[in-house]
């Protein structure tokens, strides 16, 4: 009954009661000179090691952490399981040096593929380490442990992180996005902005790509690039991603039919497979043809699990909607995603077009290689982020088929839109009248004509 009270059954080290104990015991007792560190440890993406491999596996793989770390733990440091994934350690007589060492090794050791009940697994590690530099109480020295492993998280994980006192702010800053999402999700406070792309031959407006809008509540809205990592991190990715291609879709009904309308989507949304299934359901319930959808991915979305959303991306294709593979370039600019995914369109990453204005003469030749490997491969090509006539001209002398940037117009609402596409046809009708040609509803006017 002693054991079962001080230790943590299955992986034999201390429970968290015990931890606490001990290291209230040994902050009490610590010496000005004297080294100590907490570090808190935590399996990467553990819940994917138990639905791939089964909980017995997943239990296995635990015994493996708690094996690694005492083989690399001295008598006077302390080990516990405090519960699930989680590791807590308290290091003596080790330096920072020593102790970032140590995390380092263990997360190699970890990371070593095992074989459990004839498959290979591998795990891989986040730490955060407080190293004690002043006298504190347990509460205190586990709470910056516990900062320092979420900044870990955050940075990317299976990586270490070292408390500094910076990283509090940071931290009550991702708590309060956090709750903003929470209640954003709860009570459906996302709202979608349209974004219009052109065609680069005629200049008509060929659709919108809808992004995503979270307001930051003082008349701004807090960048996706922010939020939607957090969305993903927080599991609420699948719930927004459906409310977006519910939105998107419902909202293009509405337009002429020549319209097309793109959503982002995030490598989340595959993992359930139920996307498909999400999409045909949108399309059905909108009445929007799926050749008025576009589905933007990006690269590193496909480095792993690629057969599964493989075989999804060619039901959706089935469904006559197009997939575009987006931010390209960006990435691992692979040939091999390219060509075994059969994508329909390429985005070029705004990087390279921005470079143009630089005056690069790599960046046109880069460009003018992107837009022809493209049309080679059957896609058409889309430059992003276009903010000048100089962008815009060179890129239409490169061939490129689609335009996109702050120079045609600005993602908006969607009450926007008809307003711009009057705004359009008026000018060709204008700029139709000045040339003595019949102006054709909803071609929009000239990229020339746009551009002013
Ligand atoms: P993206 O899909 O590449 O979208 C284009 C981004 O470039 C948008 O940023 C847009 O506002 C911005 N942009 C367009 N033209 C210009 C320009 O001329 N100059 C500059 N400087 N920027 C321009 P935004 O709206 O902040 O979105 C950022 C990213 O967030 C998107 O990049 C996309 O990856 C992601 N995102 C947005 N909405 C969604 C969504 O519904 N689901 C998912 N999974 N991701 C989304
Ligand atoms: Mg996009
Ligand atoms: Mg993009």
């Amino acid at each position: 009954m002693e054991y079962l009270a001080r230790y943590e059954p299955m992986t034999g080290v201390l429970n968290r009661a015990s931890f606490t104990d001990r290291l209230s015991e040994a902050l009490l007792q610590r010496q000005a000179d004297e080294q100590l560190a907490v570090v808190f440890l935590d399996v990467d993406d553990f819940k994917a090691i138990n639905d791939t491999h089964g909980h017995e596996a997943g239990d296995e793989f635990l015994k493996h952490v708690a094996r690694c770390i005492q083989r690399l733990c001295g008598e006077d440091d302390i080990v516990a399981r405090p519960g699930g994934d989680e590791f807590t350690l308290a290091l003596r007589g080790r330096g920072a040096d020593e102790v970032v060492d140590f995390v380092e090794r263990l997360r190699r050791a970890v990371g070593e593929p095992i074989v459990i009940r004839g498959k290979t697994v591998s795990g891989r590690l986040c730490s955060g380490i407080y190293i004690v530099d002043q006298p504190t109480d347990m509460a205190d020295a586990m709470h910056k442990a516990d900062v320092a492993l979420y900044q870990s998280k955050i940075d990317g994980k299976n990586t270490h992180r070292v408390f500094c006192e910076s990283m509090e702010d940071a931290m009550r800053a991702r708590w309060a996005l956090e709750q903003q999402l929470r209640e954003a999700v709860e009570n459906e406070r996302f709202e979608l902005y349209y974004q219009p792309l052109l065609r680069a031959d005629t200049g008509a407006c060929a659709g919108f790509e809808a992004l995503l809008r979270l307001s930051d509540g003082q008349g701004g809205h807090v960048p996706p690039i922010t939020f939607i990592p957090v969305l993903e991190s927080m599991g609420f990715i699948n719930q927004v991603g459906k409310w977006v291609i519910e939105q998107a879709t419902a909202t293009a009904a509405s337009w002429p039919s020549h319209l097309t309308v793109s959503v982002n989507l995030s490598v989340r949304q595959f993992q359930d497979q139920t996307l498909v299934g999400q999409v045909k359901h949108a399309l059905a319930q909108s009445g929007l043809r799926g050749s008025q959808l576009e589905l933007e991915v990006t690269e590193s979305m496909l480095m792993e699990n690629t057969d599964c959303i493989a075989s999804q991306l060619k039901e959706l294709r089935a469904l006559g909607v197009s997939i575009a593979m987006d931010d390209f370039g960006t990435g691992y600019s692979s040939l091999g995603y390219l060509w075994q995914f059969g994508f329909d369109k390429l985005k070029i990453d705004r990087s390279f077009i921005a470079a143009l204005e630089q005056n690069d003469s790599q960046a046109r030749e880069i460009l003018d290689t992107i837009i022809m490997l493209g049309h080679k491969l059957d896609m058409s090509v889309t430059a992003e982020g276009i903010e000048t006539d100089h962008q815009a001209q060179v890129l239409a002398s490169l061939a490129c088929d689609h335009f996109q940037g702050y120079l045609y117009g600005r993602p908006a609402p969607a009450s926007e839109i008809a307003p711009y596409l009057l705004d359009r046809f008026r000018g060709e009708v204008a700029l139709a009248e000045r040339s003595g040609k019949p102006a054709t509803a909803g071609t929009g006017p000239t990229l020339a004509a746009a551009g002013k």
